[in-house]
């Protein structure tokens, strides 16, 4: 190497040109879950890239408004509303031309219909899972938002992945950061994946205060502005336990080399711990945008409006490990990743009734996990479900949680 054997470093970057790529076509993009906040974090980022992302179809639940305004200014032909009397009240409102689907077979539709490279999934639960099998029968790769599906049904999404060839791309912001730690490293040269965890509001509450936890309390995250359900779930460290088991599926590493590291700042968003001791870190600003920006520009990296970071003014990075005993969600969730088959999908289940019943004031702050631990006690597990039987475990979780 001539460089070398003169004794000047190789330079990697800086004296070659920038290479001169065709330009690209805007990624079409079908926004399940427009209306919440990684949906309209999503048109913020097509809003500000528009030759690099355009929405082509849009769906929510119940936001019949927002979901028409949406479609007058993105001028998609096709959304969906899964509520019948949303979706009646939004038939009124939508411009000519473009097509209403309804009920949770809407969603479905709405990726049929639509000529889309990617869909991004960001319903909160698991009623994006149908849709998202249905985006990648079509060839269509997906952006990630939605742990909730890989945690009830990694396998069956991965491996039909795989089968068509379509890439997963993980807007979730700690997956969002281990992906881009692993870009050009070996697998096998993995010691362990650090996912950061903000700690919640609840980080530094005394154990015996944690009965008395309110749902206003629960619902103020120190770092992120979020959907409700995520917001509890950060509370109770079970949004943590989903993405343990996420970061299982979607980069292919056992239960035991996944661990989590309190960050209070939410400015490094996970790290990669390589065979020789050496820890690479993603660091950014806490906003959605960066994720889902990278997802549909990836495997470029564009200029944008998003906050850079500014070291001088960064306080302290601070860094503990989680409180695991007065929390259990970590160790739930690491129990049934370990243990796979239908299990993963039995907590998913039963922490989302038992969120819902909290938030209703139907269940104290605790309650939760003694729910998904008492449902995940009584589950006999199936190895290696098919997905009518992860759908049936699915329902019987619910039915336990709820009795
Ligand atoms: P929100 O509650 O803010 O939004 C949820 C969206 O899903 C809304 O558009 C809602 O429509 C739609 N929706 C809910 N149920 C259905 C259904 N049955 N059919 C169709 N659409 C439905 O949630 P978030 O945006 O916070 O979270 C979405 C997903 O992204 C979750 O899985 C969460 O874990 C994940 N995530 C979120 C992050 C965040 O910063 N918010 C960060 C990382 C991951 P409607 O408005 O009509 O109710």
């Amino acid at each position: 190497d001539e460089s070398s054997s003169s004794g000047s470093p190789i330079l990697l970057f800086s004296k070659s040109p920038p290479l001169r790529l065709p330009r690209m076509p805007a990624k079409r993009v079908i926004l399940l879950g427009s209306t919440g906040s990684i949906g309209t974090s999503a048109l913020k980022v097509a809003r500000d890239l528009p030759e690099r992302m355009q929405i082509v179809g849009l769906a929510a639940n119940s936001s019949a408004d927002a979901l028409v305004q949406q479609a007058i200014e993105t001028g998609v032909k096709h959304v969906a509303l899964t509520d019948a009397a949303a979706a009646a009240k939004a038939q009124a409102q939508l411009p000519d031309g473009v097509t209403l689907h309804t009920g949770t077979q809407g969603l479905i539709d709405l990726v049929n219909a639509c000529e889309a490279d990617m869909v991004l999934v960001a319903i909160v639960g698991t009623a994006g899972l149908a849709p998202a099998l249905a985006a990648i029968e079509r060839g269509m790769h997906l952006a990630v938002a939605s742990k909730e599906i890989l945690v009830m049904a990694g396998e069956a999404v991965t491996e039909a992945a795989k089968r068509k060839n379509v890439n997963l791309l993980p807007v979730d912001s700690e997956h969002y950061a281990i992906f881009q730690c692993l870009e050009g490293h070996r697998h096998s040269e993995v010691r362990r994946i650090l996912l950061t965890a903000s700690g919640g509001p609840f980080r530094q509450l005394p154990a015996d205060q944690l009965p008395a936890v309110t749902v206003a309390q629960a619902l103020k995250h120190p770092t992120w502005t979020m959907g409700r359900k995520i917001t509890i779930d950060s509370a109770t460290l079970f949004n943590k336990g989903l993405e343990m088991i996420e970061a299982k599926w979607l980069f292919d590493v056992p239960m035991d080399k996944i661990e989590v590291v309190v960050h209070p700042q939410s400015i490094v968003h996970s790290m990669v711990e390589f065979a020789d001791n050496s820890v690479i870190a993603q660091l950014s600003h806490s906003d959605m945008c960066f994720p889902i920006q990278y997802a549909v520009t990836w495997p470029d990296r564009v200029p944008n409006n998003l906050r850079p970071l500014d070291f001088a003014k960064l306080a302290a990075l601070h860094f503990e490990a989680p409180r695991v005993d007065d929390f259990p969600a970590i160790n739930l969730a690491r129990h049934a990743g370990t243990i796979g088959g239908t299990l993963p999908a039995v907590l998913n289940a039963a922490n989302e009734v038992a969120v819902e019943a909290f938030l209703n004031g139907q269940l104290s702050f605790p309650g939760i996990w003694h729910t998904v631990e008492r449902v995940m006690t009584a589950h006999q597990v199936i190895a290696h479900p098919t997905l009518e039987a992860l759908i049936e475990a699915d329902a019987w979780a619910r039915r336990q949680a709820k009795g």
